[in-house]
């Protein structure tokens, strides 16, 4: 067994486990488990400094979610848009592979939180198959993102057979990894793994730090053995009250991202899905926290924000205003630092 696979296996999953940890309440742990399985390894649960704090939420159950009466499961309606289970097809020239339900650390905001650990099962090839099948006779398709749960909760054999199979796909131009293991399990990212994704290139991975506190040695070392196989990085992150909710801790953990050559990609507006809505953030404070950011620091280190358009209207981007005013040819802007500026358009 592999050091990172005997990490995930001695997880925390039972609120017996969590005895010793000051603050817990053991029945209400156990009573939001049933519902929704927790997995908290020991690498992530390094990460806590005190009770309450932003890694704490994002791992530690709470009774909450399952207090919650508002919110659907599956707000997306990516059910309706799956041809085959485990294939969303939502938009024509892209589709996402949901290859395992498990992942390293079960984030209590997920938005997959459905399925998150439900039956810990990976890769169905029968339904691989199928999928593969999907892609190849959709012409249409140019970029395949492999995703979960955690796509790299497989082995590498395992992890092999997709890309390669998906690389066959003459239509397929670019293949995406969308993994958190860089962030919660960064053991997981081997020199042995880099050396098998460096040969499908042109390999995009998006991972998923949420927190400058997640940034540590280990995640650094993760990311620099991806960036040097030739793999570009980017980060998607999830905007969390009580977490990340702030434009003070988004700059830092942008901008340490940047030092780790991972380019932040998108910013989410959390989705409406049942059990997390103790996470949400208004539309309003999202564009405030990115108008402190835009201008503010790199533009590399801006993400684009984006709500997930609930029904399945779609990723949609969100932007401040700055055009306050506009008549004809004429424009009122308000600049980064809150000026006003007139512009004549041609
Ligand atoms: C997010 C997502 C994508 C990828 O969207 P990009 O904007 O290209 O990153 C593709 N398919 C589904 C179903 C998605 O949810
Ligand atoms: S790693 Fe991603 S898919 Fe897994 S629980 Fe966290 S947010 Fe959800």
């Amino acid at each position: 067994m592999k050091q990172w696979e005997k990490t995930v296996k001695d997880s925390i999953i039972t609120s017996e486990a969590l005895k010793e940890t000051p603050g817990v309440d053991k029945k209400k742990i156990d009573a939001v488990v049933k519902k929704y399985p927790m997995r908290i390894n020991g690498y992530y649960k390094g990460l806590i400094k005190k009770r309450g704090d932003a890694i704490w939420k994002q791992c530690m159950p709470d009774i909450q979610e399952i207090n919650q009466r508002i919110g659907r499961k599956d707000p997306l309606l990516e059910k309706k848009y799956s041809p085959i289970d485990g294939l969303v097809h939502r938009y024509k020239d892209r589709v996402l592979l949901t290859v395992s339900d498990m992942c390293a650390v079960y984030c209590r905001f997920c938005t997959r939180k459905r399925h998150m650990g439900m039956e810990e099962e990976i890769l169905k090839e029968k339904n691989i198959q199928k999928a593969f099948n999907y892609i190849k006779t959709h012409k249409s398709i140019r970029d395949v993102i492999i995703s979960g749960g955690d796509p790299l909760m497989l082995d590498d054999l395992q992890v092999k057979y997709l890309l390669k199979n998906i690389r066959n796909i003459e239509h397929v131009e670019i293949i995406r990894i969308h993994s958190r293991t860089p962030c919660v399990l960064p053991q997981r990212i081997t020199p042995e793994l880099c050396k098998m994704l460096s040969k499908y290139s042109p390999l995009y991975f998006n991972t998923h730090f949420n927190h400058f506190q997640e940034i540590t040695k280990e995640s650094r070392k993760a990311c620099d053995l991806l960036a040097d196989s030739g793999i570009v990085l980017g980060n998607q992150s999830v905007l969390l009250a009580g977490v990340n909710d702030d434009a003070k801790v988004l700059k830092e953990l942008y901008e340490r991202l940047l030092t780790m050559r991972v380019r932040p990609y998108y910013l989410y507006v959390p989705d409406a899905v049942k059990g997390t809505y103790h996470f949400r953030v208004s539309i309003a404070k999202a564009c405030s926290i990115m108008k402190k950011l835009i201008g503010n620091t790199s533009g590399l280190a801006v993400p684009h924000l984006i709500i997930d358009l609930k029904g399945g209207g779609g990723k949609t981007p969100l932007l401040p205003k700055y055009i306050i005013k506009h008549e004809g040819r004429k424009y009122v802007f308000k600049n980064f630092e809150g000026n006003k500026y007139y512009y004549a358009d041609i």
